[in-house]
């Protein structure tokens, strides 16, 4: 439509008083070229013809501000367009004549640039305005008429009268010429009344609003065909001019037709021609972009539309699009109200039945749900990953504090114990450091028995009343200055800290602290404590069992049951090494009494007093045992006759000599007989020793008492059977 290139400041012309857009429509649809050029011969104004082919020597092109003539040197015709256009400059009328074409150059004024020259074939003795516009109108290929107002008695505008029309006129609408002359319009198209044709018209003449609309011819056949008129005011009536867009609008109906049948679905369904001039606009469409189709038809998509490609540009999707027939993808496009949507689009190329483009259609479905639902997804999955790594970590942490529990279990000591638990809660806390104190029975100290990683500032030892956790008996976490610090941590003030007491059966018995950046949670810390104390405190009870088995106690020497086990071992070690070895056994003298005298207490204190006194006798190789009640056994390896003579001897003496008290007073004399027995490295009978020791016994208290018998030399003594 050569309406849009319209220049802005034609001038005003001589020519008939209609409107200048109708004039322009008129002289681009002239045959001829008509060109008009400026004092610098710039092209003001040039028509299609001109366009499409210049005459000979002018440039082509001729866009409004082009030069006029082209560089002179290898143009024959230079001089005489030059000549020409300077003489109409200056008010003649010039014949220009080029081979067998004639032109006119003539004079024009215009009051925004003064001299122009409007130059054409039409001749000077018809290029009057009226004359020049006859010729244009009657070889134009569009219909063309004018038309007066018909008038009532009130001089209301009631029809409108044919003055004029062209041939285009009588070939479009099936009527002669004179057929058509002096007819009323609403005469020959009485539906004008009623599609808003004539009230436009009408409007036109009274107020001079041009008119641009869409309405039909109907045929004396009855064929009905769609125009576009374009209609300016002239005189007491009108011109206009109609163009057939019957064809382009058959088609565009069954575009939207079909497109109609799409109103059914969510999808927006679009259709544009080939410039994207929307066609057709579906009722998805509004919904997801916000106009509505009145809003869009006839508007190309770049004037409001908005389109992202995500991982293509719009240039390669359109070369897809002519090469294929088809584009597919996601995109984002601007709504009405500036947000952005998620769109998965297909876009197909329409063509004719001769497989010529003829528009475009696309489908867009939304999919902000979908992507909401993928991000919903993604998170879910995220968050499913995350547990499983935390139970995977969880699942490694506790099968850590288990070979932490396994490793204990076999430990004999709690040296050896230390040692595990400091490797272990390395393992387990590696991001941590802290300790494990231990309390010490029955006080309220506790000592250091592990730590890990950083110990430079782990106590040796500290009280409970140092630690909230001990003095609470709770779990004590502090983070960052956040909590009350117990006084045992010196852990950097930035560091959280952990302090767990371990209880056992309600006893404190000992403290695991943790300090770092960040803590473990606080159930790792407490299985961990839990699984430590309980170890140790196996491996105490373990110990205290073992020691009650085979102690005494009163008096805290081995028991009976544990010298049968040793003394074994202790022969088959002499007979091994050919050493002798003495087996003596001690009873007290008169204990009955003595017990009769001062008392069951008294007695055991004698019991306890005379261990004390043993112990101070033996080696570290000897082992003194309560054998019975006041029975006591002694075996004393490497020890020959004359040495257990001897030491047996001093033994006797010392409890002889001893005073003890008990309860404030002083004891009577205690005193002692021993028999004992020195072993030949062929002697592996344990009982028949201990009876042999016995009868040495036995014999030192008939012998009156308070000595020391050597089994060997009971052949030598004369004993009386029987008597005291
Ligand atoms: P003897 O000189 O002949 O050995 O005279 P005795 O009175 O010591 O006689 P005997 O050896 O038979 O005495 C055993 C007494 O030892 C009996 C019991 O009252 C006492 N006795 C045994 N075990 C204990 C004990 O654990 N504590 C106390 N206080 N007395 C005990
Ligand atoms: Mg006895
Ligand atoms: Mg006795």
């Amino acid at each position: 439509m050569a309406l849009s290139t319209l220049p802005p400041d034609l001038p005003e012309p001589r020519w008939p008083d209609f409107d200048r857009a109708v004039a322009i429509v008129i002289l681009d649809r002239l045959p001829m070229a008509l060109w008009i050029v400026d004092q610098n011969y710039r092209l003001i104004y040039a028509n299609a013809a001109f366009r499409a082919q210049p005459p000979a020597g002018l440039p082509t092109g001729g866009q409004s501000g082009d030069r006029a003539l082209p560089d002179p040197s290898p143009v024959e015709h230079y001089t005489q367009w030059k000549r020409s256009y300077e003489r109409a400059l200056n008010g003649e009328t010039v014949t220009i004549t080029i081979g067998a074409a004639n032109y006119y150059a003539q004079p024009l004024q215009c009051p925004q640039r003064g001299a122009l020259a409007v130059i054409t074939a039409v001749p000077p003795s018809d290029s009057d305005s009226a004359t020049l516009f006859r010729t244009a109108i009657e070889t134009m290929p569009d219909p063309f008429g004018m038309y007066t107002a018909v008038r009532n008695l009130h001089g209301q505008i009631v029809d409108a009268r044919i003055t004029a029309v062209n041939a285009a006129m009588c070939s479009a609408t099936g009527y002669r010429r004179e057929e058509l002359l002096n007819q009323r319009l609403l005469d020959l198209f009485p539906h004008y009344a009623n599609d808003g044709t004539f009230a436009d018209v009408r409007r036109l003449i009274e107020t001079g609003a041009p008119v641009r609309r869409t309405t039909t011819i109907v045929k004396p056949s009855g064929e009905q065909r769609y125009v576009e008129v374009h209609a300016g005011k002239l005189n007491d009536g009108f011109v206009a001019i109609w163009h057939d867009i019957h064809d382009q609008h058959q088609l565009n109906r069954r575009i939207r037709q079909q497109a109609d049948l799409l109103n059914q679905i969510a999808d927006a369904v679009i259709a544009t021609d080939l410039n994207y001039t929307v066609i057709s606009w579906n009722r998805g469409a509004e919904q997801i972009y916000g106009w509505t189709e009145e809003e869009v038809i006839g508007k190309r998509l770049q004037t409001f539309f908005e389109t992202r490609f995500n991982d293509t540009t719009s240039d390669e999707a359109a070369a897809v699009l002519r090469e294929t027939g088809r584009w597919e993808g996601e995109v984002e496009q601007r709504r009405r109200d500036g947000k952005y949507v998620p769109i998965h689009s297909i876009v197909v190329l329409i063509r004719d039945e001769h497989g010529t483009p003829t528009g475009i259609v696309a489908v867009n479905r939304d999919i902000s749900e979908r992507r909401h639902f993928e991000l919903l997804l993604m998170k879910a999955n995220q968050r499913l990953e995350e547990a499983m790594i935390e139970a995977r970590r969880q699942a490694a942490e506790i099968l850590m504090v288990n070979e932490l529990h396994d490793l204990l279990q076999v430990c004999q000591t709690t040296n050896e114990a230390a040692g595990v638990i400091a490797f272990s809660l390395q393992r387990i806390f590696p991001h941590q450091s802290g300790y494990l104190m231990v309390r010490q029975p029955g006080t309220a100290n506790l000592n250091l028995l592990a730590a890990w990683n950083d110990t430079t500032t782990t106590p040796t030892s500290l009280t409970l009343d140092q630690c909230w956790a001990l003095r609470r008996g709770l779990i004590h976490r502090t983070c960052t200055g956040e909590g009350m610090r117990c006084t045992h941590i010196r852990a950097h003030p930035d560091d959280c800290t952990c302090c767990v007491p371990l209880v056992v059966q309600g006893e404190i018995y000992g403290l695991l602290h943790i300090a770092g950046t960040e803590l473990p949670r606080s159930e790792l810390i407490v299985m961990t404590g839990d699984t430590i104390k309980l170890a140790l405190s196996n491996l105490e009870l373990r110990a205290t069992l073992r020691e009650q088995a085979i102690i005494d106690p009163l008096t805290g020497l081995y028991n009976r049951r544990y010298l049968e086990s040793s003394l074994p071992r202790e022969l088959h070690r002499a007979q091994r090494e050919q050493t002798p070895l003495t087996v003596a056994m001690i009873d007290i003298d008169h204990f009955k009494q003595f017990n009769d005298q001062y008392g069951h207490d008294a007695g055991d204190a004698l019991l306890r007093e005379l261990a004390v006194i043993f112990r101070e006798h033996l080696r570290q190789s000897d082992l003194a045992c309560r054998y019975g009640g006041e029975e006591f056994v002694l075996i004393l390896p490497g020890v020959n006759r004359a040495t257990a003579q001897a030491r047996l001897q001093r033994l006797r003496e010392t409890v002889q000599r001893r005073q003890i008290a008990f309860a404030g007073q002083l004891l009577g004399p205690v005193t002692v007989s021993i028999g004992f027995v020195v072993c030949e490295s062929d002697d592996q009978n344990m009982h028949l020793i201990i009876q042999h020791a016995d009868t040495a016994l036995y014999t030192a208290k008939r012998s009156g008492r308070n000595q020391v018998v050597d089994f060997a030399d009971l052949h030598l003594l004369p004993f009386d059977e029987g008597s005291e």
